[in-house]
């Protein structure tokens, strides 16, 4: 196929309607058809990356191989698809501007006035087509940040309307995703919002070819032929987007909506194949019918936000159906650990997992739950952040070394037993300035890790500025705290474990961001396994 054709994913009325859930659904559509798809998602913020944001704003800041920190989105895109994204998939307002300005000081508009048109749409349109120029996809999808008619989002529609124009009938698409609203007092579903979004869409020259209808309630053929009339679509392209009880239902409720057919005919791109969904649905089989269930800890600071560990949640999802049991999450506010509570906020848990963060808030309560997984052979998960707490840990209570700790803590702490990276030091800028991305990691042959990942070769991503302190190692190690995977060229540690604990794994990566529902990640499905192995080992010997 020459010509790589656009889907553009717009959203109407309100925010949080799942735009990221649909392309990605509809990509899943497209990939199981034969074409080879990706997603890319535009966000209206002039922040250059999320990476400065804290999580509460967006949620979780999601790491690529390539070392992007990018939108939440593009972890959805991963886990559907199985295809690693980059820098190239997350563009912004503020990377845009950064870019034409950086052209502008180079002089490279010839002494023109540099503006939004054309220039920043220019930029946009360019960012658009830089994967399907790559020409390793057949269909790109284009995910709008925000809401239409929101002033940010402006020069992206603009951007949409000319590419549309340039690309020319049959090689763009636009799918509109708005909210249909349930009025209880009349008992109506109201498509007044949608209309009037449609109608701002028209104003800015963009025609919905399709609509995707979030509702709590079944649309009636009715009320589609009336939102296809007032929205001057076909009956067939407004589609029921209801309430879903897990996110991986909504590619099969989208192929049963025809969502995929009728965007491959508007892109007159042949839809006689069926997609193969039979993996997918194995795995929707298996998540939804589990034969036992678990309850681990995520032990964190941002917990009152579902998103900010949404990849760890999703891992645990992808996990729990290879274990075939339901992984219940118990999000605990490491802030509200303390000594004197630690068994009853610890109760019932199975398995412990102290997730990645940053900064002083919060970290004595983490360090109490290392310790309680530790003492009572709890199997326990240490990711990034939730590692360096590990080692601080053992530092204080098996080394004696009562006021260990991390440089980011306590800059001039007596046992630095995490310290600040070498390359690290000379740097002031907060963005874009960690150590991110895939690296390679060498583990130790008959470590538990190496069971875990049936290899010792691996790369994982990063997003960390401190790291373990070789100074610490040999003391460390002599008293059980292993250093089981290294940087291969630096040394840095990368993995610790304890042997004499049943399951106690730390890792100064993020293991979360590379689990997808086709490649479930073996740190995830391995600490799973343990924890269960050891509830079951208990009910037994309970039961004896
Ligand atoms: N704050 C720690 C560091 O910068 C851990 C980061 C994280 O958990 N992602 O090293």
């Amino acid at each position: 196929m020459s010509q790589t054709k656009y889907i553009f994913v717009t959203g109407g009325v309100t925010s949080s309607l799942g735009k990221g859930i649909i392309a990605a659904s509809l990509a899943k559509l497209l990939q199981a058809r034969g074409y080879r798809t990706t997603i890319q998602k535009l966000d209206p913020y002039i922040n250059v990356d999320p990476g400065t944001l804290n999580p509460y704003e967006h949620g979780e800041c999601y790491v690529t191989d390539d070392g992007a920190e990018t939108d939440l989105d593009l972890g959805h895109y991963e886990r559907f698809l199985n295809v690693r994204t980059s820098q190239a998939n997350n563009v912004t307002t503020g990377r845009i501007y950064q870019s034409v300005i950086e052209k502008e000081r180079k002089g490279e508009f010839l002494g023109k006035t540099v503006q939004v048109v054309p220039h920043i749409t220019n930029e946009i349109k360019e960012r658009i087509q830089i994967l399907g120029n790559s020409g390793d996809y057949d269909i790109v999808i284009t995910e709008i940040g925000g809401t239409v008619g929101d002033i940010e989002s402006l020069p992206y529609i603009e951007a949409v309307r000319q590419l549309l124009w340039e690309l020319g009938e049959n090689n763009g698409i636009v799918i509109h995703l708005t909210l249909v609203p349930f009025l209880s007092a009349a008992g109506e579903l109201k498509t007044k919002p949608t209309q009037h979004s449609v109608k701002t869409l028209m104003e800015s020259g963009i025609k919905a070819d399709i609509l995707v209808c979030r509702t709590e309630h079944e649309i009636s053929e009715d009320i589609k032929r009336k939102l296809a009339l007032f929205c001057n679509v076909r009956q067939e392209a407004v589609i029921q987007s209801i309430d879903a009880s897990t996110i991986y239902d909504v590619p099969i409720m989208m192929q049963e909506e025809g969502l995929d057919t009728v965007a491959l005919e508007k892109l007159a791109l042949p839809n006689e194949n069926e997609p193969n969904l039979d993996s997918w649905k194995q795995f929707l089989n298996r998540h939804k019918n589990p034969k036992n269930k678990v309850t681990i800890g995520l032990i964190g600071k941002y917990v009152e936000l579902q998103d900010s560990y949404k990849s760890i949640l999703e891992s645990f999802i992808h996990a729990g159906a290879v274990n075939e049991v339901k992984v219940d999450v118990r999000s605990i506010h490491s802030e509200h650990i303390s000594a004197s509570d630690i068994d009853k906020k610890m109760m019932g848990l199975d398995g412990i997992l102290v997730a990645p963060g940053f900064g002083e808030r919060g970290i004595e309560g983490k360090i109490m739950a290392v310790r309680y997984a530790r003492e009572n052979d709890i199997p326990f998960l240490g990711i990034c952040l939730g590692m360096q707490m590990a080692v601080i840990e053992f530092a204080r209570t098996v080394l004696g070394l009562e006021n260990a700790n991390s440089t980011e803590m306590e800059a001039n702490t007596e046992d630095p037993v995490i310290n600040l990276m070498e390359e690290q030091k000379q740097i002031t800028n907060m963005g874009g300035t960690m150590r991110l991305g895939a690296w390679d990691c060498q583990l130790q042959e008959g470590s538990l890790v190496h069971e875990v990942y049936g290899k010792t070769e691996i790369s994982e991503r990063h997003r960390h500025r401190f790291e373990f302190n070789n100074a610490y190692k040999s003391r460390l190690e002599e008293a059980g705290l292993k250093a089981t995977g290294f940087n291969p060229k630096t040394g840095l540690v990368e993995v610790i474990e304890i042997p004499s604990h049943p399951w106690f794994i730390g890792v100064q990566y993020h293991p979360e961001y590379k689990s997808t529902v086709a490649d479930p990640h073996p740190l995830f499905v391995g600490f799973v396994k343990a924890v269960l192995a050891q509830k079951q080992q208990q009910t037994n010997a309970s039961l004896a």
